[in-house]
């Protein structure tokens, strides 16, 4: 078997292990006699898959008995419809712009009442950032971040302290490290980037904000009627629960989220550290200390170079290092799955490529 190293944005990587013990319960479920794809999400074998599973979310996140957790359908982009159908009413939301995933989840909030920008990553002079500086407003329905931009590269390493609800899309940067989840009213992440596969999107709420919320939408869209029913009003992404129950057994083996810190932080030290020593040839858009963990990018000097290099890469067993393609260049995904020895197999292969070619 030759597995390649996958660096992609999303679906991403995921444990090896995890994959071995999902191929060996496949077909009977733990003597079940049938596969967990067929059984019934009111059947005993999946009842106890999607407590664990919400049980390891809760245990993982340090998530307080103030906050509930749910599994939706829809993805992220589905969230940014649901958060102002649910919480925005007519009225006004801070939205904070880093990039392509906040535009995309202000443009949703538009149909529900008047979010306005209130912060903005500094872009067009060479480098972007997070943003500190916010301008919010007291009476905001809520504020929204995206805590890791996935596409610019940017990460949140601190969050505001909002007097609003703050709401964050942490698709891509969920479970990197431990979170205060106190601070937030609601938490939202597809979990094919740093969760598991594609198919379920994790929603971490503030109960009693949750019960204010509007009532007179369809029940299938009201986080309150979600969580009265346990996430299993219908049918739930049984599989994908499954899966993701065994990527957070896999995470919780591992040392939990301060074990997944240490290793994602040596990580992105090791890629950056590369990227810095050689910086006439590998540049980071990326201001030092918004610098994402997860998602590194950086530009080669020309784009005949950029193309070199994913090709070589590729050739090398290393896949999925494009940029994406509203900014070109290179991505590399350091998710949670990623191991420290495969980051050093590409810094390996980064230091000679500049040898070759810089
Ligand atoms: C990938 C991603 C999304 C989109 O997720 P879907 O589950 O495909 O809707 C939204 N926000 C961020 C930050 C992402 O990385």
């Amino acid at each position: 078997m030759s597995r390649l190293i996958n660096f992609s944005p999303g679906p991403a990587t995921l444990p090896l292990s995890v994959l071995e013990e999902v191929q060996s319960e496949l077909v009977d479920y733990h003597g079940s006699g049938i596969s967990m794809l067929e059984h019934s999400h009111r059947g005993k074998e999946y009842s106890a898959v999607h407590e664990e599973t919400t049980a390891l979310v809760k245990e993982l996140l340090s998530v307080p008995d103030t906050h509930d957790v749910l599994f939706m359908q829809g993805g992220a982009t589905g969230q940014f419809a649901l958060v102002p159908m649910n919480f925005l009413g007519g009225a006004s939301a801070d939205y904070v712009d880093t990039g392509a995933w906040s535009k995309k989840a202000f443009k949703a909030a538009s149909c529900y009442g008047a979010p306005r920008w209130a912060g903005s990553g500094k872009e067009g002079e060479g480098y972007v950032r997070a943003p500190k500086d916010l301008d919010l407003k007291d009476d905001a329905a809520y504020v929204h971040l995206t805590s890791n931009a996935t596409i610019a590269g940017v990460q949140f390493h601190e969050f505001p302290e909002t007097k609003a609800p703050l709401v964050a899309d942490m698709s891509s940067d969920i479970l990197w490290r431990p979170i205060d989840v106190s601070k937030f009213g609601l938490i939202y992440a597809g979990a094919q980037k740093n969760l598991g596969p594609a198919g379920v999107t994790v929603v971490i709420v503030r109960k009693d904000w949750m019960e204010k919320g509007a009532q007179d939408i369809p029940d299938i869209f009201r986080y309150g009627f979600i969580s009265e029913k346990g996430s299993t009003q219908n049918t739930p992404p049984t599989f994908p629960i499954y899966v993701m129950g065994k990527v957070l057994k896999w995470v919780k083996d591992q040392g939990g989220a301060a074990a997944m810190e240490k290793q994602n932080r040596a990580k992105a030290d090791a890629l950056y550290g590369v990227v810095d020593a050689h910086d006439g040839f590998y540049r980071c858009p990326v201001e030092k200390g918004s610098r994402s963990v997860m998602n590194a990018v950086f530009n080669l000097p020309t784009e005949e170079l950029e193309k070199k290099f994913i090709a070589d890469a590729a050739e090398a067993g290393m896949v999925n290092t494009k940029g994406h393609r509203s900014v070109g260049g290179i991505r590399i995904s350091m998710y949670n799955a990623m191991s420290l020895e495969n980051v050093e197999k590409l810094t390996t292969f980064m230091k000679d490529f500049v040898a070759k070619n810089g």
